[in-house]
């Protein structure tokens, strides 16, 4: 199409020749922009589109509150899916992104380095679990799990051990949304198990609780070992699978089946990363190095698209060799860029200036008090919080009582989206203490009549 038609394709031309009915669209003034008008076109995560109610527009946020376009705020309590850890657009972190946005936005990460890249490459290895050196940018979570499992794979092609490729992950675990990270979850039990037929077989094992279960996951470690590549698992807390926690001393022993069977182990701290459980990454607290850890989310506070997959020299050493097929066959087209790259460094100065962990445990000390009350409510079997992490565990809830929760909250001035059986807050690390009590009120009476 010649670009003057192209230009001057409007509305009018649209519905002519579309069988879809035109968008309503129109021309918006600056805070009045509602979303309907641009809901025919967009297709929503996990949403049944049927039944879908319109997304509330946001017309622009600040520490922890989304300020609406009708002039609503609604308090944050999700961090938008763990990211914004800091706060929503905190000064350091745009002054940081606008500079960078002045220098360079870009350029190919093959044959090319930039700064900020090769910066926080080194900043990472320098705060991850000792022995973590190796840094593979990416641009999501879910790649960063891909990239580690290719990595695994091939980690043993290379040793001579083809046969070694499958992956033990856990009941209630979730990695991601590609094939890879998809075939990690229940092939029945997960949001995912439509797709069970498409994805390569693992073996997906109860996470264990007690001695019992450490040895029925030494056993089955044993009889796998010889066609595993490794062992996956979101360290202390099972994130969107339902948020269930373990403790570091279950973490560690797992760790040390891993070792004991030769099996990689790769942690997924894409949700738990950057001090989300009270240490700056979760393994800490068990004290092990995994041998490959995924991190994304809160990497850059919250502003811009940026994963990353770390390694051990002992795994890296294994793809260096005089033939070019030892090499990882990975590379995202925006892998390291300099923007993302700039926001996660500035993330990382925040969290060396500003008490960051201190905080936390002030959130979870906060929050253990404040959700206490909803144990009395009929339908809570359990409350628990670890760090910055506050669960209230329903004894099942269909989909419309859900939809109903989350209006409540909306009504009640908050933002926190509960999904399956749980409702979760998991602030912002500068969330104040009036905010935090606001939040865990209203999710209190939400569970109220
Ligand atoms: C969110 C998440 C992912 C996927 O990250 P995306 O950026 O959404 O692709 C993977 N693993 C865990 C533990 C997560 O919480």
């Amino acid at each position: 199409m010649p670009l003057l038609e192209l230009t001057m394709f409007n509305d009018e031309q649209a519905a002519a020749t579309s069988h879809q009915p035109p968008a309503r669209s129109r021309k918006l003034e600056a805070g009045s922009w509602e979303p309907e008008a641009g809901l025919s076109h967009v297709w929503l995560p996990y949403t049944q589109m049927q039944t879908a109610p319109t997304p509330l527009p946001v017309v622009s946020a600040e520490g922890v509150r989304l300020r609406l376009a009708d002039g609503r705020e609604l308090i944050d309590g999700t961090a938008s899916w763990w990211c914004a850890c800091h706060g929503y657009q905190h000064p350091h972190l745009i002054r940081a992104m606008t500079e960078q946005l002045q220098k360079l936005t870009h350029v190919m990460f093959a044959g090319l380095a930039n700064e900020p890249a090769y910066t926080l490459a080194a900043r990472l290895a320098a705060i991850a679990p000792a022995g973590l050196s190796r840094v593979f940018f990416s641009d999501s979570g879910s790649v960063a799990v891909e990239i580690a499992m290719k990595m695994a794979v091939q980690f043993w092609l290379n040793v001579g051990k083809p046969e070694k490729r499958k992956f033990i992950s856990f009941e209630n675990g979730y990695h991601g949304d590609t094939m890879g990270c998809m075939s990690l979850s229940h092939r029945e039990f997960s949001m995912h198990a439509a797709y069970r037929h498409y994805l390569p077989a693992q073996h997906v094992l109860p996470l264990p609780r007690d001695a019992a279960g450490l040895e029925a996951l030494d056993r089955a470690a044993s009889q796998l070992k010889p066609k595993t590549a490794g062992l996956i698992i979101e360290p202390l807390v099972q994130c969107a699978g339902g948020m269930k926690f373990h403790t570091p001393d279950i973490l560690s022993a797992i760790w040390h089946i891993c070792k004991r069977h030769d099996l990689l182990f790769i942690a997924d701290e894409i949700a738990t990363g950057f001090g989300r459980t009270g240490t700056v990454f979760a393994c800490a607290q068990a004290g092990i190095t995994p041998d490959i850890m995924c991190l994304g989310k809160a990497l850059t506070g919250g502003t811009i698209g940026l994963a990353a997959t770390l390694t051990t020299e002992a795994v890296f050493d294994r793809f260096l060799s005089s033939r070019s097929e030892q090499a990882l066959m990975h590379g995202p087209t925006f892998m390291g860029n300099a923007l993302a790259c700039a926001a996660a460094n500035a993330s990382l100065d925040l969290f060396e200036r500003e008490p960051r962990l201190l905080q936390v445990r002030h959130i979870e000390a906060r929050l253990q008090n404040a959700l206490a009350a909803c144990r009395k409510r009929k339908r809570v079997v359990d409350v628990r919080v670890k760090g910055a992490i506050g669960v209230v565990q329903l004894r099942q809830a269909d989909p419309t009582y859900i939809q109903t929760l989350r209006q409540k909250l909306v009504e009640a001035g908050v933002w926190l989206r509960p999904f399956g059986d749980v409702i979760y807050i998991i602030p912002a690390f500068t969330i104040g203490d009036e905010d935090l009590t606001t939040l865990a009120r209203a999710v209190y009476d939400a569970l109220g009549a």
